[in-house]
């Protein structure tokens, strides 16, 4: 599970009962404009995908509230269903980790709409135990780019 933890006016913006737009079939897609891609996606605690335009936050697609995954994601009709063709764990509000890919995963069984077997882009975020400034890390460089400071290679599932 993941807590909000990027910037508090972004949560200050989050209007109660306004979130993502559950995922429950490919059909749940069809009304959704291509414009819209990629989506902002949170997989939120009742283990239901929910997506909003990629220019909302994370954080009001998820209202406010704790997830189990969030990220990026796009999809593509194939003989009138949807299937996904992107999907990532960017998220520098939640920050997870790439073992949140499961829930993604069990998200999208669920619903019944075929994916990839894992993220198609997968990043890894620290937060410097120096300057505490979020990073993205990149190529297994688990160096601070703001500072310098070593950062712990530690993750879930494919730290080194
Ligand atoms: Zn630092």
């Amino acid at each position: 599970m993941y807590v909000y933890a990027g910037p508090p006016e972004l949560l200050a913006q989050v209007r109660p009962g306004v979130m993502g737009a559950p995922i429950a079939s490919s059909a749940d897609i069809d009304g959704l404009t291509p414009d819209d891609e990629p989506f902002t996606y949170v997989v939120d605690l009742e283990g239901t995908l929910r997506i909003a335009p990629r220019r909302s936050e994370h954080v009001a697609c998820a209202g406010g509230r704790p997830v189990l995954a969030a990220g990026e994601i796009a999809f593509e009709r194939v003989h009138g269903e949807w299937g996904v063709t992107e999907v990532s764990n960017q998220s520098t509000g939640y920050c997870p980790d790439p073992a949140s890919w499961r829930e993604v995963a069990e998200a999208l069984d669920r619903a019944g709409i075929a994916r990839p077997d894992g993220f198609t882009a997968t990043f890894v975020f620290r937060h410097c135990p120096g300057c505490g400034e979020l990073n993205v890390v990149k190529d297994e460089d688990y160096v601070c780019v703001f500072c310098g400071c070593g950062l712990s290679g530690l993750s879930g599932l494919s730290g080194p």
